[in-house]
């Protein structure tokens, strides 16, 4: 007997309302029609290369921006690179395609855009070559995820990252997310918001799905891209905040228990945005409060998303004709 689909009134965050679209090889189609089989090679075997994009509502201009789009794009390639799986786009190609899907869905609220490369071939066997590639985008209503104002507490996890000679971090790839999802459920079932994975040599990595760093003595600290970490926009972006208000970066791997007397730490990325950490393994950073440099540059990180900063409209990517 065919199940009639019941749909909640209020959809669960991370959900597609019905009007939303998708674009699956090389056409926009609605969600609901975006299909692919169950044999699909990417599917059983984690051979995939994605992206999270946020694009930011600001109400008052009555404007949709993407954020970054070139640069996720380009990181795209470059895991694909690494996977063996052609994007069948140029970057240019790609910012115009998602750009076209977020008006055809038409959020007038914050969104997320998923594109997902993919080995699409229908075949049992694990390999990464004579495969055809498949390439998906779709868009999804988005608001925060982690509590960005208090505050989270996180753990240092039991599961270490995977390393590049296993599974490349850099590259950001489907299958690699079963480490983040072993991380984030062990943190979440130990009552933490959040993980903190060390790399197999015991030096501190990132989060589950975001970049970290620390406040040590006025200088940020964070781990450089050989600790296994995605090589995350956001990270860059803190860089970038950092040097125009003056603030000193230092890139080095970090040891466990600098997390336990650093003065602030935050995660960052696509998802989390800015998200502080105010405690971790059951010891305040800190006061245990948001610490005043990581307050600066959440504040200048969330107006820049919003098109609130003219110094950072180089970010965005308006989608909505003025
Ligand atoms: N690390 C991991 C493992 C991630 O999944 C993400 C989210 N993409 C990040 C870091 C942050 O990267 P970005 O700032 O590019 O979103």
């Amino acid at each position: 007997m065919v199940q009639e689909l019941v749909r909640p009134a209020k959809l669960p965050r991370g959900a597609a309302p019905d009007s939303a679209w998708a674009y699956l090889d090389g056409k926009f189609v609605p969600i609901r029609e975006a299909k692919i089989s169950v044999m699909t090679h990417g599917f059983n075997y984690g051979t995939g290369v994605f992206e999270g994009i946020r694009a930011y509502w600001n109400a008052e201009q009555e404007q949709l921006y993407g954020l970054h789009l070139h640069e996720h794009y380009s990181r795209l390639l470059r895991s694909g690179k690494i996977m063996r799986i052609r994007v069948p786009h140029t970057v240019d190609e790609l910012v115009g395609i998602t750009v076209d899907l977020l008006r055809r869905c038409g959020y007038r609220e914050d969104a997320y855009v998923r594109p997902v490369a993919y080995k699409s071939s229908p075949v049992i066997g694990v390999r990464l070559h004579n495969l055809e590639d498949g390439f998906t985008v779709f868009a999804v209503p988005f608001g925060n995820y982690i509590d960005i104002d208090k505050g989270i507490a996180c753990h240092v996890s039991s599961w270490r990252r995977v390393d590049d000679n296993a599974i490349p971090a850099r590259s950001k790839i489907t299958g690699s997310y079963v480490n983040a999802a072993l991380a984030k459920s062990e943190a979440e079932e130990a009552g933490f918001a959040e993980a903190i994975v060390l790399t197999q040599e015991g030096h501190v990595s990132e989060g589950s799905a975001a970049n970290l760093f620390l406040v040590r003595d006025g200088k940020l600290l964070t781990p450089p891209a050989t600790d296994n970490i995605l090589e995350g926009i956001v990270r860059g972006n803190v860089m970038r905040i950092a040097a125009d208000i003056g603030l000193p970066v230092e890139v080095r791997s970090i040891d466990r228990t600098e997390l336990y007397i650093c003065d602030e730490m935050f995660m960052c990325g696509t998802g989390v945005q800015i998200s502080p950490v105010t405690s971790v393994d059951h010891r305040d950073v800190g006061a245990g409060e948001v610490g005043p440099i990581t307050k600066r540059i959440s504040k200048i990180y969330f107006d820049a998303v919003r098109g609130k900063d003219a110094r950072y409209k180089d970010w965005l990517t308006p989608v909505y004709k003025a």
